[in-house]
């Protein structure tokens, strides 16, 4: 159980020495194999331009962040979640380390912690570290001051992964309830929508359409269909009125009857 502890807050500007100095791994060279997180196939994570360190047995509030992150990549490793296996198993680059959101709980503060007992957690912890992000900004539910995390930043890695959602709350196991996903859902929605009114302009012989196709368009839009609609509605009933011509029932019918 005991172990070496090593100085924290080295996760910075010395992580390459530190990366280099642990494996006692030849020295790791090439300048593009960021390209496409691939790396030489020895099974060992790259960090920065070296080596991520071997992962510990444990981890405790002493770890360096990345020790935090070789323990988890390699619980991951080992475990039987598929979706979260792919993930590290297809990509050994490092894009960043894992570090807890902190938050206060009354006037204490407290950081996150990190667990992989469900697939949802395996698959957020990987896809933070090693997928590339695609948002500037923090999520609604990041960004709110009842965020419990657990990582430090809001990450979202576009509509292949999560449904756009961002990793925290794909960690939650809400990912429907991040705005980055209602979001997604909203412009599929819209661009339905858009094509549903091409079909119609495309086929003027079927002309229908739903109270949702309407909501992109403006109130001047609507007005001016709503117009359309009505003196074509006008001419009908103005049509019908006309003796003699129509063929609908109830005039003829009552005068038939008279
Ligand atoms: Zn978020
Ligand atoms: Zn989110």
């Amino acid at each position: 159980m005991p172990k070496e502890k090593p100085k924290k807050g080295q996760t910075g500007a010395t992580k390459m020495s530190q990366a280099s100095s642990t494996g006692g791994d030849p020295e790791v060279t090439g300048s593009n194999e960021n390209e496409g997180n691939h790396g030489l196939g020895d099974g060992r994570f790259r960090w920065d331009t070296g080596l991520l360190v071997a992962a510990p047995d444990s981890v405790d509030k002493q770890s360096t962040n990345e020790e935090v992150t070789a323990y988890w990549l390699e619980r991951i490793r080992n475990s039987t979640f598929a979706k979260a296996l792919d993930i590290v198993e297809e990509r050994e680059v490092v894009l960043r380390l894992l570090e807890p959101f902190e938050y206060r709980v009354g006037n204490k503060w407290t950081a996150a912690t990190f667990n992989i007992g469900r697939d949802h957690q395996a698959q957020a912890l990987a896809a933070y570290i090693l997928l590339p992000s695609k948002n500037k900004e923090p999520c609604v539910q990041c960004s709110s001051h009842k965020s419990r995390g657990p990582c430090l930043d809001c990450l979202s890695f576009g509509n292949d992964w999560f449904g756009r959602a961002c990793s925290n709350c794909k960690y939650s196991g809400t990912p429907q309830n991040c705005s980055f996903f209602k979001e997604r859902v909203a412009e599929e929605e819209k661009q339905k929508r858009a094509d549903r009114f091409e079909e119609m302009r495309n086929n003027p012989d079927k002309i229908w359409f739903t109270q949702d196709d309407l909501k992109d368009h403006l109130a001047s839009e609507l007005e001016e269909l709503a117009d359309i609609i009505q003196s074509e509605l006008n001419e009908r009933a103005s049509r019908r009125a006309m003796p003699g011509k129509s063929p609908a029932k109830t005039p003829a019918k009552r005068q038939r009857q008279a």
